[in-house]
């Protein structure tokens, strides 16, 4: 099969031929229509973070397809299912995590297109527990980016605890931003859509954003203190501290900052002002099948949609440089024949 392949951190992909991946014991084998492209695709491929994935490695954690065999053991899916493969690849159902119903934190999990290969691929296979379906009315192309950008985002929204009618800033307007505020509104959440680039914010406008900050050219502390006296609750899902440090001080007394974008920094907090403020910091990661399913959910009744540019997995490489530089709009989406 055809896969894009980080042999090397910070070396190009290269695609080339690689086995078709055999199955186990309650394992299904996906033939890969469509396989968003995440910033985390790109931590991978560099090394970024703390703890490093394995190598060689086939990226991709937004992948979905159709069932085209199922090992051993499986009796929830069949040959012709259409499904998608998350970064929750699998986990193993027995710690106090997976049994409180918090199996995004399980210490034995795997993780798709990181601690094993993922969907930039013609195949993946990945334990039938873990796939999700993909509602019937939704494109694969579509329906991708839900798998991760999605799920984070919806989960983020929930960890934030903002009440309907009270505000929630987005901090970074890219794959994640764009669609985190299109949940923020079906919730019934007022939006405050932050980035360093007019084109994104542009965008957050069509989807919905109350408010629009450039970062770039004015302090968006100042102006959302300005705006709205501080918002409830702030999602940041750039890359880089600024945006974090900047989203801590938006947030009024009593109020929450959701840390869910990964660049590999510290976050310096005043402990005076989280103290007498009352604020709350919390770490959000992926979310779990249920949140998965949910918000699988909202896209289905087309409360939030993934604004997407499709690509051939040739151009990954292509697609990578632009990430980088922050010239891509919405999600970018490899298309697989
Ligand atoms: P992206 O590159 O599509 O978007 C990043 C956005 O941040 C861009 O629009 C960029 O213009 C904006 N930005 C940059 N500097 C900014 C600043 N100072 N202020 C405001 N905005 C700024 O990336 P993505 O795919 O949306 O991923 C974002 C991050 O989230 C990555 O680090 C990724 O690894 C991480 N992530 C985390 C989880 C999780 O579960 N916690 C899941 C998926 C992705
Ligand atoms: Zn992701
Ligand atoms: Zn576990």
């Amino acid at each position: 099969m055809k896969a894009a392949v980080v042999n090397q951190f910070h070396e190009k992909l290269e695609i080339k031929e690689v086995p078709i991946p055999e199955l186990e014991h309650g394992e299904v084998l996906v033939k890969i229509k469509a396989c968003g492209v995440c910033h985390t695709d790109l931590h991978a491929a560099h090394g970024d973070w703390p703890v490093k994935p394995k190598l060689p490695l086939i990226p991709g954690h937004e992948g979905v397809g159709v069932i085209e065999s199922v090992g051993p053991g499986v009796t929830s899916l069949k040959v012709g299912d259409r499904v998608g493969i998350p970064w929750l690849y699998s986990a193993c159902g027995e710690c106090e995590y997976c049994l409180s119903g918090r199996e995004t934190l399980c210490q034995s999990q795997q993780n798709a297109g990181y601690s094993v290969d993922g969907g930039y691929a013609e195949y993946c296979k990945a334990p039938a527990a873990y796939v999700a379906k993909v509602p019937d009315n939704l494109s694969f192309e579509e329906v991708a980016p839900i798998f991760c950008a999605g799920v984070t985002t919806y989960k983020a929204l929930k960890v934030a605890n903002v009440a309907p009618g009270e505000w929630v800033a987005i901090y970074g307007i890219g794959g994640l931003g764009h669609i985190a505020l299109q949940y923020a509104k079906a919730m019934g959440m007022n939006v405050v859509a932050v980035d360093i680039q007019d084109d994104k914010l542009e965008l957050a406008k069509e989807l919905g954003a109350d408010i629009t900050i450039n970062g770039r050219n004015v302090d968006p502390v100042e102006a959302i203190e300005q705006a709205v006296g501080g918002v409830h609750g702030a999602v940041s899902v750039a890359v880089t501290k600024k945006a974090f440090e900047q989203a801590y001080r938006s947030v009024r007394r009593g109020g929450s900052l959701v840390v869910v974008g990964l660049p590999n920094d510290e976050l310096p907090i005043p402990i005076f002002d989280t103290v007498l403020n009352g604020v709350t910091v919390k770490g959000s990661i992926v979310g779990t099948r249920k949140d998965l399913q949910e918000a699988l959910d909202f896209a289905a009744r087309g409360k939030v949609k993934a604004i997407i540019e499709t690509q051939p997995l040739d151009k990954i490489n292509e697609i990578f440089d632009r990430m980088v530089n922050g010239q891509i709009n919405g999600r970018v989406v490899l298309t697989l024949e």
